[in-house]
């Protein structure tokens, strides 16, 4: 069967990482139906595409159980809080998201023999002890920690999704985002990105939190979406790293978001959050071998793009 034949069910659809997905998903020839109850995304992200008929659109918190009409053959499970101001402000949507839901999603799976991909996450290594990190390694999470809400919830996912794989031979796949950034994040979620870009353009100090020795590697979000879409259509059950492996110091960051909007570097030190991950960066040899993917977009390119994007949403702010 041709992908323009097939249909993609995405939950979280109205969200930064998934309305991109869609976006490439309906560029294939693939029909879409996302679901968002809105809780951290936004309507604008996917308004782009209320007049395409290959894309329909259900206002609905995938937590509680859910169908849809007609033949699916890939159910992407994005639905999640994902900001770490997010999760400790909604921590049992949070929990609820990383089990209700996925729990709901790969029962949509099963009953529609639609092949299932769940959106995991670097954090599944915690604070980790292991650098770069691999995905054979298990991880170091604190489980009663403010940032366990969001952690345990998508350990669990992969639990669950893991043994619906082996108990019903659903065909499952499991992608573990490593920090993701680009134009549709929101301005005020919290992240680094955001953050300091939105900061940088309104000419206020960066919120810098510890004394920004800890690292992360930031991935463009077109080349997670490729990613994604390259494991969807594998054959392989176990998790895959996706991100980028230029990492990079917070401190850097902020030099490097200040350079780019054209500002002196001010910075604004608080404390670092409990748990924070210290080093973070993916060793992304399975997805090299598997699916001869890597990221392609460098850091200037695609922060620029961000920064432009922001730049938009700043002045509409502004008005
Ligand atoms: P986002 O908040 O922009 O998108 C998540 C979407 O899910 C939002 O539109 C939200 O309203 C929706 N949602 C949450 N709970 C829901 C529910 N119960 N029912 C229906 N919709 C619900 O965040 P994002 O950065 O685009 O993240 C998307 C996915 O990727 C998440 O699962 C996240 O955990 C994962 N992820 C993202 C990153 C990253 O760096 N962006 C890193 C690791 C993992
Ligand atoms: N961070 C920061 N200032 C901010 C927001 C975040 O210094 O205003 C730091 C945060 O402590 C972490 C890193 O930037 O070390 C990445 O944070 P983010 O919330 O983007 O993602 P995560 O911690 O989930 O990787």
């Amino acid at each position: 069967m041709s992908n323009s034949q097939k249909t993609a069910v995405v939950t979280g659809g109205a969200g930064f990482v998934p309305s991109h997905l869609i976006d490439r998903l309906l560029g294939d020839g693939l029909k879409v139906v996302a679901l968002d109850n809105f809780v951290t995304g936004n309507a604008r992200n996917i308004e782009h595409l209320a007049q395409r008929p290959e894309f329909s659109f259900i206002e609905h918190d995938v937590s509680e159980p859910f169908d849809v009409d007609g033949p699916v053959d890939y159910i992407f499970h994005m639905a999640s809080p994902a900001s770490p101001i997010d999760y400790v402000q909604i921590p049992l949507e949070t929990l609820k998201a990383g089990s209700y839901a996925t729990h709901n999603a790969l029962d949509l799976a099963l009953r529609k023999k639609a092949s299932f991909l769940v959106a995991s996450t670097s954090e599944v290594y915690g604070d980790p002890e292991l650098h770069p990190q691999q995905e054979s390694y298990w991880g170091n999470v604190n489980p009663i920690g403010i940032r366990s809400c969001y952690d345990e919830a998508k350990r669990y996912a992969e639990a669950v999704t893991m043994a619906y794989h082996r108990a019903h031979g659903l065909d499952t796949k499991i992608v573990r985002i490593f920090n993701t950034y680009g134009p549709r994040m929101r301005l005020d979620d919290g992240r680094v990105v955001p953050a300091f870009i939105g900061q940088a353009l309104q000419g206020e100090p960066m919120t810098i939190f510890g004394d920004g020795s800890q690292t992360r590697s930031f991935c463009y979000v077109s080349d997670l979406v490729e990613g994604i879409w390259k494991l969807a259509q594998s054959d392989f059950h176990e998790p895959v790293n996706c991100g980028n492996p230029h990492e990079m110091t917070i401190r850097e960051f902020a030099e490097a978001i200040a350079r780019h909007c054209g500002i002196e570097l001010v910075l604004d030190q608080r404390p670092l959050p409990p748990d924070d991950p210290k080093l973070r960066r993916p060793d992304i040899s399975r997805a090299k071998s598997l699916l001869a993917w890597e990221p392609v977009v460098s850091f200037d390119e695609g922060i620029k793009k961000t920064i432009d994007y922001f730049r938009g949403i700043v002045a509409a702010t502004a008005i």
